[in-house]
């Protein structure tokens, strides 16, 4: 196998996994935070129409999209994690307990709506989620393993999954581990299954080592030892090796045309913070929207005579379409009061910078942290803005 190795990182033992889930809520400082896992990043509008409800009437009004196209809602009262979950599982949102923090994958956007893929990934997503929830041994995943699949655009491969599937045409794919390319070449149809046997590789490689690692980056010679264990008997075709496709640093915004001649809006939700009334009217504009790695939301599908309304009713509520907003330019971290170690209202800093049109480094793009910790950092190159007790320190490369 002619995988290359990352280098060795020291591997991390006993750690407790805290990553937080719809079910096991982490204890913020403005009350409980759920993460809700939406593989493919897709909601149906009634999923919206359940998670805005959910926001208002257990939550602080808000829906967080995070790096991975998934969801938090925070300021949860001690129990509401149980009514949270009835109302997700009755969603279609929780279909799994034993599951359901392993469930984070991204897919490439609007995959199989444009022609800028080799192929529509939507079929892996359903196929990857059920192989994922089918079996009991891949429960142990950590709560931050990711899967990335890629129709061939290179929007998600970049993003740092575990395991990937980046397609090279329409009759070939790349098994990715860590972001590197393994050499594997399954045909679509064995893609899937593919990584599910990289998944099981990687909890018996970690098992191997005596590691409790959370990503497979961090065991030592990861991407190689994993191929090589999917290499005994498994699979007979290799290729020669790709570079895998560094993430954009934004996704795209604005109108994208579709191949049925229909058209999809995309637009940029402000740090992330989705309002219970915008989820209602995307759940009013689409049978189904696509959450993005960038906090942005694609509504699909819209006709000719329907684009500018729905266009206008979304910015009216706040959400970018604009390319040139400087919000592409700004991500932060909870800050206060949310997060107990925040030396700064971040978002209200960033905000009222944005507002004023002072961001720091003319503007580039950065990410704005309470702390040292920098959570949410994006991937790629990045101003750092951190709080520190004498005001924010910026940190450009
Ligand atoms: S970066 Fe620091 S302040 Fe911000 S959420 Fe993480 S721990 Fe809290």
């Amino acid at each position: 196998m002619s995988s290359p190795a990352l280098p060795a990182a020291a591997p991390s033992r006993d750690r407790v996994d805290a990553c937080p889930g719809a079910l096991q809520t982490h204890a913020a400082a403005d009350g409980g935070l759920a993460r809700v896992r939406v593989p493919g990043g897709t909601l149906s509008a009634g999923q919206l129409r359940t998670l805005a409800a959910a926001a208002r009437e257990l939550g602080d009004g808000y829906l967080e999209l995070t790096s991975r196209g998934n969801l938090q809602l925070r300021g949860l009262a001690p129990g509401a994690e149980t009514s949270l979950g009835a109302r997700l599982a009755d969603a279609g949102l929780l279909p799994s307990d034993t599951h359901e923090r392993v469930r984070n994958v991204l897919a490439s956007t609007l995959s199989g709506r444009t022609g800028d893929g080799h192929l529509d990934v939507r079929p892996w997503v359903r196929d990857l989620d059920a192989g994922l929830r089918a079996d009991p041994v891949l429960a142990g995943l950590p709560g931050r393993f990711l899967a990335t699949l890629d129709d061939g655009r290179g929007d998600v491969a970049g993003l740092g999954g575990d395991v990937g599937l980046l397609a090279l045409s329409p009759g070939s794919v790349a098994l990715t581990l860590a972001g590197t390319d393994s050499g594997l070449r399954p045909r679509p149809g064995d893609a899937v299954a593919l990584a599910l046997a990289a998944a099981r590789a990687f909890l018996a490689e970690r098992a191997a080592q005596g590691s409790s690692a959370w990503r497979l980056a961090e065991l030592t010679d990861g991407p190689a030892r994993v191929a090589a264990r999917l290499g005994e008997g498994r699979v007979g075709h290799h290729g020669p090796l790709v570079p895998v496709p560094s993430a954009p640093l934004t996704g795209p915004v604005g109108a994208a045309g579709q191949l049925d001649g229909r058209t999809a809006l995309i637009g940029v939700v402000p740090l992330g913070r989705l309002t219970a009334d915008q989820a209602d009217l995307l759940a009013r504009l689409a049978a189904e929207v696509q959450l993005t790695p960038w906090r942005s939301v694609v509504v699909p599908d819209l006709a000719e005579d329907a684009v500018d309304d729905a266009a206008v009713d979304l910015f009216r509520t706040g959400m970018v379409f604009d390319e040139a907003s400087p919000w592409l330019q700004v991500t932060t971290c909870a800050g206060r009061p949310g997060c107990a170690k925040s030396l700064a209202d971040v978002r209200a800093d960033a905000t009222a910078a944005v507002r004023a049109g002072t961001l720091p480094a003319g503007g580039a793009r950065q990410h704005w942290a309470g702390c040292e910790r920098r959570c949410g950092r994006p991937q790629g190159g990045v101003v750092d803005v951190v709080a520190t007790p004498a005001g924010y320190r910026v940190e450009e490369d």
